[in-house]
């Protein structure tokens, strides 16, 4: 009993979720990635290479903004904005690659891969692997490769290859598939930058745990300027990263509602979404137990949204658990609600947001009226939205050239 049970910790289980569902030509390398993970994220070295990293390279700690001018105009809460747009290369993806890259090369690696669906992982991956030395390679589906030109050659600006992955639907979860492919068949130089809280154990506990900054931060910048914790924390959910980042050192404070914001696309009564906690069910797919949008043989479903960043057809396991249990809520937006929230964010506070992050801003459009201006929200800014400019304008019917 006791050995099952240290067994399954050893295999990274969220209750039920989580594990190391992989082929056996990849068991031996993923021992080595749990030790090595299990090794130095409690070496002072590399905390402190990694910490310093995250200050003068990425520009952490993010700004925690009072949204004073969109508290005023809902009426109700008072709303704060993590700002981890402002990071290099504009995104939480950042603090993960710098983790994972930092301990690749401790590993003595000389190669990293990573898939990528809009390209936003991609570049992190190249830039980091630019600054690290390292040769870098990136798994992309044709259709993401046509619809994300420009981040194509921005990879390939900063040095890295990338695949054109054409099997399946040639979108992301064909580029995990490649990806985890081109790992199994060479470990000896080569470590996979997983870009979210997903696959095999230990990606979902250590991808958590260098996103984790986010929310300690938060924690530390809110007590400094108003003494209290959060009443919320809001983030948008894809794989389920910026989300946990944000989440974690909250989770224990029962009195912090903790939401995530899903892509509902065109609606979740439609075949055009991505909202895996709502519609989903458990199965295990790209090494993980988990929560997936799948047919009732396991086959997975073609998944939809406006923004590329949540066209993902699973969760991470840690929130497949926190669902079950009850401590976090998942809710689905629309295109249109993530569209409108994204200009009114505009608008009103001059910051253009992710159009994913923007999930998460539409639900506090939603809440914050019905709470009380003593109470606070936060919410994470996962990303910019410079990226996402001409398809806001598109949907807007707009004719402009990009
Ligand atoms: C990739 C991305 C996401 C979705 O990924 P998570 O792992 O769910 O955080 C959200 N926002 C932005 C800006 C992204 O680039």
């Amino acid at each position: 009993m006791q050995s099952n049970l240290k067994k399954e910790q050893k295999a990274g289980r969220f209750g039920e979720f989580g594990g190391q569902y992989i082929p056996e030509t990849l068991m031996h390398e993923i021992d080595r990635l749990v030790n090595a993970y299990n090794y130095y994220k409690n070496d002072p070295t590399f905390k402190k290479e990694l910490t310093d990293l995250l200050h003068k390279y990425a520009n952490r700690p993010s700004l925690l903004y009072h949204a004073q001018k969109m508290s005023n105009d809902l009426a109700g809460a008072q709303i704060y904005f993590k700002r981890e747009d402002l990071n290099h290369t504009g995104s939480h993806k950042i603090n993960n690659v710098l983790g994972q890259i930092l301990l690749a090369k401790k590993m003595k690696k000389t190669r990293v891969i990573a898939e990528t669906g809009a390209g936003q992982h991609g570049v992190a991956t190249a830039t980091v692997a630019a600054l690290m030395g390292m040769e870098c390679e990136i798994f992309m589906g044709e259709v993401d490769i046509k619809r994300q030109s420009l981040n194509v050659y921005r990879m390939q600006l900063l040095g890295a290859k990338v695949h054109s992955v054409t099997t399946g639907t040639g979108t992301l979860k064909d580029a995990v598939n490649a990806a985890m492919q081109e790992w199994a068949s060479r470990t000896a130089d080569t470590h996979y930058v997983i870009g979210s809280v997903m696959g095999p154990h230990p990606f979902p506990t250590m991808v958590r745990d260098f996103q984790a900054c986010i929310s300690a931060e938060i924690k530390n910048q809110l007590i400094k300027e108003t003494g209290k914790l959060p009443d919320a924390v809001v983030a948008c959910v894809g794989g389920g990263s910026n989300a946990i980042g944000a989440f974690y050192h909250f989770i224990k404070d029962k009195n912090v509602r903790l939401i995530g914001c899903e892509a509902a696309g065109k609606g979740v009564d439609t075949q055009k979404h991505a909202a895996t906690l709502e519609r989903g069910t458990t199965g295990i797919f790209h090494g993980m137990k988990s929560i997936f949008l799948q047919n009732d043989d396991g086959q997975i479903d073609e998944v939809y949204s406006i923004s590329a960043g949540l066209d993902y057809p699973g969760i991470g396991p840690e929130h497949a658990e926190l669902a079950a249990k009850n401590r976090a809520e998942y809710v689905g937006i629309t295109d249109d609600e993530a569209v409108a929230a994204f200009e009114y964010l505009a608008r009103e506070e001059g910051i253009i947001a992710a159009i994913e992050s923007c999930h998460a801003v539409a639900y506090v459009k939603k809440i914050a009226p019905q709470m009380n201006s003593s109470q606070i929200i936060v919410c994470n800014l996962s990303g910019r939205g410079d990226k996402d400019v001409a398809a806001i304008a598109r949907y807007r019917g707009e004719k402009i050239y990009d």
